[in-house]
């Protein structure tokens, strides 16, 4: 990734021979801090950014930002009553609106309207009203904090919309970590309304009535994707939608069903589902996911033991406390693939499946996973016999670390 940004950035300032800007907005709201923490080390790279191009980020007051070194650092104070004037007067003229005198005093009244992100909101929302009776009304009942004006505007939204779309439309965007692909969104949306293809008119027309909290952009794979075009929009759409009535399993599935078995694209599935499945509590598909679906091979080791980790039976079978050994019979064990990778069973981890021919460590069941009396098979689940002699189930060291048994919780 550094490689090929540093690539396009040389090649970008030998086109054009004046000064390229680079703006980065919200740094602070990339999903994981340490691609906060490596953008900024490779943009203070000597030598990274050609000498004619100039980078500007914005971001919240962070500790990150603090650690780099920042030659040029502007903290932008709240707006002033006159920058707040100008700004709510100029949106909207560009819609061809005024707000009276009385009426544009009663807004910037607000104490929020000094944050710019609620003022363009509130002027969004003044400029969709119809009704011209009514405006200074409307004004008056705006609410004055940021998360209570989104969360008003997502109530609209949803109560004008007669397909129940919008809301169905933001609740999958937020079960998805960062931008998705809309071609996935349509497809979580077909299966949420039980398979029946969504019209690319109604798609059009969804997406122009959300565009005040949606952000239409490109993946590094040239595919249109949709995020919020905020953090508290997030945190509006969870407050208003999902937590009344905790109902977040729906849209999970939802989109957990579309990439499992309508998605023909490999890679998002296998990016995508496990996390869907395990935020969902479905550990059973996961399970089945992660050693039975060829896709999933191309995981790497860490990620499926740390998805299988969370999976797992909290029972401690550490020396000393009531265990029994995992075993695999005979024929199991010259068979391959019961964990997910195509070495012989007996020597895989019995968890993530990676190959461990000497520096196994033996697996345990806690009492209620074994049936006391009867040794079965750990993957076949007929009683263990002499011969074929059977095998203890192994762990790699990353799963052997976690001394607790080894059934995964259905
Ligand atoms: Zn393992
Ligand atoms: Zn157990
Ligand atoms: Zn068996």
């Amino acid at each position: 990734m550094k490689e090929m940004l540093q690539r396009v950035l040389q090649e970008t300032a030998k086109l054009i021979d004046v000064a390229a800007f680079i703006f980065i907005d919200a740094v602070n709201q990339l999903s994981l801090p340490s691609d906060v923490s490596d953008l900024l080390s490779w943009l203070s790279t000597q030598g990274f950014l050609p000498l004619s191009c100039k980078c500007v980020i914005s971001c919240t007051p962070t500790s990150a930002l603090q650690e780099q070194p920042s030659p040029y650092c502007l903290y932008l104070d709240d707006l002033s009553l006159e920058t707040a004037r100008s700004l709510a007067v100029l949106y909207l003229s560009r819609y061809s609106k005024t707000l009276s005198s009385e009426q544009l005093h009663q807004l910037l009244h607000e104490s929020s309207s000094s944050n710019p992100l609620w003022l363009s909101l509130a002027c969004e929302e003044l400029r969709v009203f119809g009704v011209f009776e009514m405006l200074t009304k409307k004004i008056v009942g705006l609410p004055d904090t940021l998360q209570g004006l989104l969360g008003s505007i997502i109530q609209r939204l949803v109560q004008e919309d007669q397909s129940c779309r919008v809301k169905k439309l933001l609740c999958l965007v937020k079960c998805c970590q960062e931008g998705v692909a809309e071609r996935d969104l349509q497809g979580a949306m077909s299966s949420l309304e039980g398979g029946s293809e969504i019209p690319t008119v109604y798609w059009a027309s969804l997406r122009r009535t959300l565009r005040c909290l949606l952000r239409t952009s490109r993946d590094y794979r040239g595919r249109d994707t949709l995020s919020f075009f905020h953090g508290s929009v997030a945190k509006a759409v969870e407050q208003c939608l999902l937590s009344p009535d905790n109902s977040h399993q729906v849209y999970l599935v939802s989109m957990a069903d579309y990439y499992e078995y309508n998605c023909t694209d490999d890679a998002t599935v296998v990016y995508q589902l496990p996390r869907l499945l395990q935020q969902a509590t479905l550990n059973g598909r996961l399970v089945h996911f992660l050693r039975k679906d060829p896709r999933a091979r191309t995981i790497q080791a860490h990620t499926r033991a740390q998805y299988l980790k969370a999976a797992r039976c909290f029972h401690v079978c550490r020396d000393g406390f009531l265990r029994s050994p995992a075993m695999i019979c005979g024929m199991c064990s010259l068979k391959t693939g019961a964990f997910g990778q195509l070495f012989l069973n007996r020597q895989s981890c019995a968890l993530c499946g990676v190959h461990v021919a000497i520096m196994g460590k033996e697996a345990f069941l806690c009492p209620k996973h074994f049936r006391i009396g009867r040794t079965e098979c750990l993957t076949c689940r007929s009683p263990i016999l002499g011969l074929p002699p059977p095998y203890p189930a192994l762990l790699c060291h990353m799963c052997g670390y976690f001394e607790t048994c080894i059934a995964i919780n259905m």
